[in-house]
């Protein structure tokens, strides 16, 4: 398979959609990024690594985080966790309250931002320093110890912070939170902060890839069963209430930050991280998306 010829000709089908979308501009600092950026990078299991464009340059990964923040919380409670939030997705946008409130503080699946704040109060009651365990684990998986929390884009967020609070209250009125409030939420911005490039994304990424071996990554481990679960998770949950529209057009398990990120990955083939800041309405990248799904169509390989 000549995947680079495929992604040459991906960057000339793409070119229309350019300006298309709008990057996130809730998070101030995240407002700042120059949105004409587009990048790929796919590494196969056997260790071939292809790429274009803006693959080298980091952004900031939000949501994607959510999956590491899950191989942690998954590797120290095991199936627990699942007293705590549901594993269905949810037809609801990431900050959604409505459901949350009508399922007493349980929430869907820990992609969402509600999931996310709970495996973020398992992480801070389990662990001594969470902060130092979470870039420590994606130091690790991506294989690049100067990877780093941006601590102006954390404080950005915390600063205009009232969905995310609001959503942390209800959690916390329902008993779903054992911490305190604060200390969770700003763990929780903390993770979303963290910057990677397509390299080195698509490298954290190859631990999912490699679905029929055990994970086992600075401290943390989770049988090849969890590996395999956490992909059938992003597969279901990984794009909000637009996972249907990318299993529908893309067919691989993945996941999506507001950073205009997603990655996904080939169980058993590769991993492939892509960025484009411009997001479209559901908050997915639109180039990001539609390179996917020229990816998995040009090579005629998806899970399905
Ligand atoms: N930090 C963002 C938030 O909580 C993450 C959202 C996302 O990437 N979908 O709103």
């Amino acid at each position: 398979m000549d995947y680079q010829q495929i992604l040459e000709s991906i960057r000339r089908d793409i070119t229309p959609l350019e300006k298309e979308g709008k990057q996130a501009d809730y998070i101030p600092a995240l407002a700042a990024v120059n949105p004409d950026q587009w990048g790929i990078c796919i590494n196969t299991l056997k260790g071939e690594q292809y790429a274009l464009g803006d693959w080298q340059v980091p952004f900031s990964l939000q949501s994607i985080t959510k999956v590491f923040a899950l191989a942690m919380a998954l590797s120290l409670e095991g199936d627990n966790l699942w007293l705590r939030m549901g594993k269905e997705p949810s037809g609801t946008a990431f900050n959604s309250l409505i459901q949350l409130e009508l399922e007493h503080g349980k929430p869907r699946n820990p992609f969402l931002n509600s999931g996310a704040l709970v495996m973020a109060d398992v992480l801070v009651e389990r662990l001594g320093n969470p902060e130092a365990s979470f870039i420590n684990l994606v130091r690790q998986l991506s294989g690049c110890p100067s990877i780093d929390f941006n601590f102006e884009i954390a404080r950005s967020e915390h600063s205009v912070a009232y969905l995310n609070t609001a959503i942390a209250n209800l959690l916390k009125y329902h008993g779903n939170i054992h911490g305190d409030i604060d200390r969770v939420l700003r763990f929780y911005f903390m993770i979303c902060s963290v910057e990677m490039s397509c390299e080195q994304l698509a490298h954290a990424f190859l631990a999912f890839a490699n679905h029929r071996e055990p994970f086992d990554h600075a401290g943390f481990a989770l049988t090849s069963s969890q590996v395999k679960r956490m992909n059938a998770i992003m597969q279901t949950c990984g794009f909000y209430d637009e996972a249907g529209e990318f299993s529908y057009l893309v067919g691989l398990p993945g996941k999506s930050g507001v950073g205009g990120g997603i990655a996904a990955v080939f169980p058993g083939q590769y991993s492939v991280a892509v960025w484009g800041p411009r997001l479209n309405a559901k908050g997915n990248s639109v180039m990001g998306m539609k390179t996917l799904e020229l990816l998995t169509t040009h090579t005629r390989q998806s899970i399905f």
